[in-house]
């Protein structure tokens, strides 16, 4: 048995926005729509109360953005998963490693993106069915494992979802970056998968203020790491080994709240390191720079081998239509426009 990779065929980052729902609390206070999503590409961020006056945005710079794709609020789960990750679970089959991240301010949908509801689940629950499903009409001799393990980044301290404790510690060995202890859970079905991460979710760190709400600090990271066995062209057992990453990223308003303060602010509060590590990192691989400063932060240290290289990378900039978040709204598109 014999370890195989498909050559890369180049690697870039896409990027689609979602644009979730008002809320009925919103609707309620009388919160305008300032988004406007048109050919499931355009997005127009707009003041103007008057449905069609986003036309004359055409015309007006930074107000105006094309995504891979921009999912407006009437879309559903599947569609957010077929669109956006599907070709990365294809890749991991093929032996390539992955990393899809939800981008956006607090309360923008990234957690109903990549967890999901019972009856809705999102991107993690969708991607791991998929997998279950193609491997199972591949695998030559049923010869297959799922791994999952699901931790979070808060504050620079690593912690396992699955099996809360101590902080996890980093360290380098043959396979990359490993967290020291970390939870490997087998998964053999889709039904158990939701369970287990809503209760993982569960254990993400909470603001010590609002004890029922989990932090807008915390990075939730799930790792799926897929083995099985294919005949290649000559009938020859190989294995195919690969990783898909899928991030529930920290609440982007810190990170540029922090942005404009001194480095020593920064360093002190340390909230965001690993949101700004990321962003430096998806700057240098977009710029296509040979350093990327993937040791700036735990978070991008865990996905070296996810992000940029042979891997395929997705990001889901998430944002609310309310007229209130209109600068969150715009940072975070702006953010997503430098990371194409
Ligand atoms: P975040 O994780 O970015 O802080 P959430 O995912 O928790 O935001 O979303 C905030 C609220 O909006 C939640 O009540 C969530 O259920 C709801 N929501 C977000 N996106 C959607 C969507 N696409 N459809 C329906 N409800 C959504
Ligand atoms: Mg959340």
């Amino acid at each position: 048995v014999s370890e195989t990779k498909v050559p890369n065929c180049g690697s870039r980052i896409m990027v689609f926005v979602r644009l979730r729902p008002m809320s009925k609390k919103e609707k309620e206070g009388g919160s305008r729509c300032c988004v406007r999503i048109v050919n499931r590409r355009d997005v127009y961020l707009t003041e103007f109360a008057n449905e069609n006056d986003y036309l004359r945005l055409k015309r007006l710079r930074g107000r105006h953005f094309t995504f891979d794709a921009s999912f407006p609020d009437s879309t559903c789960q599947q569609e957010v998963y077929s669109t956006s990750t599907a070709e990365l679970v294809e890749a991991v089959l093929q032996g390539r490693n992955g990393s899809v991240f939800c981008y956006g301010a607090t309360g923008a949908g990234k957690t109903y993106t990549m967890l999901g509801t019972l009856e809705s689940p999102g991107v993690m629950v969708l991607a791991i069915k998929d997998l279950f499903t193609k491997i199972r009409q591949r695998s030559c001799d049923g010869n297959h494992a799922v791994h999952l393990s699901y931790l979070e980044v808060y504050n620079e301290t690593v912690r396992d979802l699955l099996s809360p404790g101590r902080p996890l510690v980093l360290r380098e060995d043959k396979q990359g970056m490993v967290a020291a202890g970390l939870t490997q859970y087998r998964a053999y079905s889709t039904d158990e998968v939701m369970q287990l991460l809503q209760q993982g979710n569960q254990n993400r760190t909470t603001e010590p203020t609002r004890c029922n709400e989990t932090s807008s600090r915390s990075h939730a990271i799930l790792q799926v790491v897929v083995e099985y066995q294919v005949r290649d062209a000559s009938m020859n057992v190989v294995n195919r080994v690969g990783k898909l990453s899928l991030i529930d990223l920290a609440g982007s308003e810190r990170a540029l709240a922090t942005d404009q303060r001194t480095v020593r602010s920064i360093e002190g509060a340390n909230i965001n390191r690993s949101l700004l590590a990321l962003s430096s990192c998806i700057n240098a691989l977009v710029e296509g720079k040979k350093h990327i400063p993937y040791r700036n932060s735990k978070l991008t240290q865990l996905l070296k081998d996810s992000l940029g290289g042979d891997c395929n990378t997705v990001m889901i900039a998430n944002i609310s239509p309310c007229n209130l978040s209109f600068g969150e709204t715009q940072n975070t598109l702006h953010w997503a426009d430098r990371a194409k």
